[in-house]
Formats: structure tokens, C-alpha cells, sequence
């Protein structure tokens, strides 16, 4: 089914409504941040009964965050008065960390996670410190608070800290 020709200002509040939506994990970075929105289907508008679809990308196989991700989109959508909300989920292509926002990353890095940087491998030593900038740091465990994380820690301030491993 193609999507109707909506308007643009319907989509668009879809939009700023998923950008409010966090990750149960991670809630400083939205939904759009994490860049696991793939598409959003607008099939019928609101003043039409209301039906939208949105795909979304699961960040890796068994993230239990998932399955609330999916609800919280669901309660949303249905709360603005869509009748019917589908949730699609696509494993193809595969979710990167590369599709973070440039913003998301910043807000990473404020809230005291080394966002994910292609240039280190974990255990690879040379991630900056999200506390004071140093680049001394080590591995402390490949699995953070949760298993899309390693826990590492800085060698001049003593801070430890998560760092959002590449996918
Ligand atoms: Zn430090």
C-alpha cells in the first residue's frame, strides 16, 4: 500500500512527535537521534480514521530496548489520534552507529558517554575521555551497563565512563 499524498504538515508532527520519544537506555537521545526511524508511512490522514506506519531498525539483534521502543511509538501515535498504528521492524540493511545524528553524538558526549567513533576498535586504547577530554583511557569491561557499551575509564581524571561501541 502507498502511503497517501498527506500533507506535509501531518508528517511533519509525526516527526516532532517521534523526536520526543527516548531510548528507555539512553534518554538523552530520541528515536531520531539514534537514527532508528527508517521510514513513517502516513496511509491514512487523521481526519480519515488515521493510519500510519512506521519502520524501524532493530540497533542489534536482542536489544531488549526494542520492544519498548516499539510501545512508546505506539502510545504516541495512538494518544494523537491515529486509529491504527503499525509498527514495522526491518533487520535489512543493518542498523550503524553511523546513522547517529551529529547532534545525538553531542548529547552523548554531555551526558558522559563517549559516543561511537569508527577510528578505535574496542579494546583499542585512544577514546576520549567524555569528562575531560583526555585521551588516556582504558578498557575497563567490554560490556557496559548494558551490552551495547564498554566501560572504560580515564587514566587523568580516574572517571569512569560508557563508551557506545560501533556497530
Ligand atoms: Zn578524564
Amino acid at each position: 500500500m502507498k502511503a497517501v499524498a498527506a500533507d506535509n504538515t501531518e508528517l511533519q508532527d509525526c516527526y516532532d512527535l517521534l523526536a520526543t520519544i527516548h531510548d528507555p537506555e539512553i534518554p538523552v537521545l530520541s528515536i531520531l537521534d539514534l537514527g532508528i526511524v527508517r521510514d513513517v508511512e502516513l496511509l491514512r490522514p487523521l481526519q480519515d480514521e488515521g493510519h500510519i506506519r512506521v519502520t524501524i531498525t532493530a540497533t542489534y539483534t536482542g536489544c531488549p530496548a526494542m520492544d519498548t521502543i516499539a510501545l512508546l511509538i505506539k502510545m504516541a501515535l495512538l494518544t494523537k489520534g491515529y486509529k491504527k498504528v503499525e509498527i514495522a521492524t526491518t533487520i535489512a540493511p543493518a542498523w550503524t552507529t553511523d546513522w547517529m545524528s551529529a547532534a545525538g553524538k553531542e548529547k552523548l558526549k554531555t551526558y558522559g558517554i563517549a559516543p561511537p567513533d569508527k577510528r578505535f576498535e574496542i579494546p583499542a586504547d585512544g577514546i576520549v575521555c567524555p569528562q575531560c577530554g583526555s585521551s588516556h583511557t582504558r578498557l575497563l569491561s567490554e560490556f557496559g551497563s548494558t551490552a551495547c557499551k564498554s566501560l572504560l575509564q580515564c587514566n587523568d581524571c580516574a572517571e569512569p565512563f560508557d563508551y557506545f561501541k560501533c556497530h
